[in-house]
């Protein structure tokens, strides 16, 4: 590809954020949140298994204490993670009523088959970037990934997304253009052959969506299921990547060690605050905790990150050296930052 051809990559709003530069100011800069495992697809892809809510799930107290805690810590923005799907938990909406009435950006993981045009309409007018998980605009290939007859219910919810006014770029710079939906699908083999990339990169670009192409997590039912025997070699990952650059008209980057979520705090739907995720994968939840947001306070916490952050950061050099998955390719501008760059300190 030539690169003078390049354009302005699409991102998505909340990625925007300068993150490092609020991290080095001392401030959290962003909260992600695991809030229930209940989903009402079955992806052989799942990498968390979800299906039935988890035991002592998080209630909306509890969540409002925490968003309360991270947005006196400087936190703007919240990244609702991809276990399970967030409009099963009932008290959902009523979160993101509150976050967007404090002014906070939201960045959502969903499967889209439940957004309503009145739910499409609550997350635009709360400041919520969904991101929504495609796979590729085949019901064949969608379904048999899924495990349920519901192609036409993601549809509904993404063309209800649309409709609400997303799909429309809101900041065009010189090197960015920044627009607040993202579309996800994975670097598969039943999607590469069924020519699948293709329409995904043409209805994204189409559309001004930002495309996000990720690797199959090693983990939960992605092994247990066999899915992970449809990972690409990196040869194909390439043909995808030019692909993608082709059609959406600049470079789709590698990201995976420059992730912004490891630069905040990961909280588990129990209320668990998850400490060894640093340089994997966010989708890899971390096995060592930290403490709980329901008997410890959010900044108790947050310190006692860094301080385990400060101590880890050779190991986590060495991990990711060594570290194979969890890859994936997108425009994400605090992820196209250099990991040395901003590498936190050693003491
Ligand atoms: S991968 Fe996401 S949509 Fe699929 S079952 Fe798991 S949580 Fe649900």
């Amino acid at each position: 590809m030539n690169k003078s051809t390049y354009g302005s990559p699409l991102v998505l709003k909340g990625e925007d954020a300068d993150i490092w530069k609020i991290y080095k100011q001392g401030r959290l800069p962003v909260v992600t949140l695991n809030l229930t495992g209940e989903c009402n697809l079955n992806c052989s892809s799942c990498h968390v298994s979800a299906g039935r809510p988890d035991p002592n799930e998080m209630d909306y107290d509890t969540l409002v204490s925490v968003i309360d805690q991270a947005y006196d810590l400087g936190a703007r923005l919240i990244h609702i993670g991809g276990k399970g799907e967030p409009f099963l938990d009932k008290s959902f909406e009523a979160f993101v009523a509150y976050t967007g009435g404090k002014g906070m950006t939201t960045i959502l993981d969903t499967n889209a088959t439940l957004i309503t045009k009145e739910r499409a309409e609550l997350l635009f007018e709360n400041d919520v970037s969904p991101v929504v998980k495609v796979l590729g605009f085949d019901s064949n290939v969608y379904e048999a990934i899924v495990r349920k007859p519901l192609y036409q219910k993601m549809l509904d919810g993404l063309y209800n997304l649309l409709d609400a006014g997303y799909g429309n770029v809101i900041e065009d710079n010189i090197d960015r253009r920044v627009t607040r939906l993202s579309a996800m699908t994975f670097l598969a083999r039943s999607i590469l052959e069924k020519d699948c990339f293709n329409g995904f990169f043409e209805f994204c670009n189409e559309k001004n969506i930002e495309p996000r192409v990720s690797n199959i997590v090693a983990a939960g039912r992605a092994v247990t299921d066999g899915f992970i025997d449809e990972r690409l070699t990196q040869e194909e990952w390439e043909v995808v990547r030019n692909l993608g650059g082709r059609i959406m008209g600049y470079e789709l980057n590698y990201t995976y060690k420059k992730c912004y979520i490891t630069s905040g705090i990961y909280i588990e739907n129990d209320g668990r605050v998850m400490a060894d995720d640093l340089g994997r994968s966010c989708d890899i939840p971390g096995e060592i905790v930290v403490g709980s947001v329901r008997d410890k306070s959010l900044k108790d916490c947050w310190d006692e990150l860094l301080d385990i952050r400060r101590k880890k950061a050779r190991e986590l050099e060495a991990f990711e050296k060594g570290h194979e998955g969890g890859n994936y390719f997108g425009s994400c501008p605090v992820l196209f930052k250099t990991w040395e760059e901003n590498r936190i300190t050693v003491e």
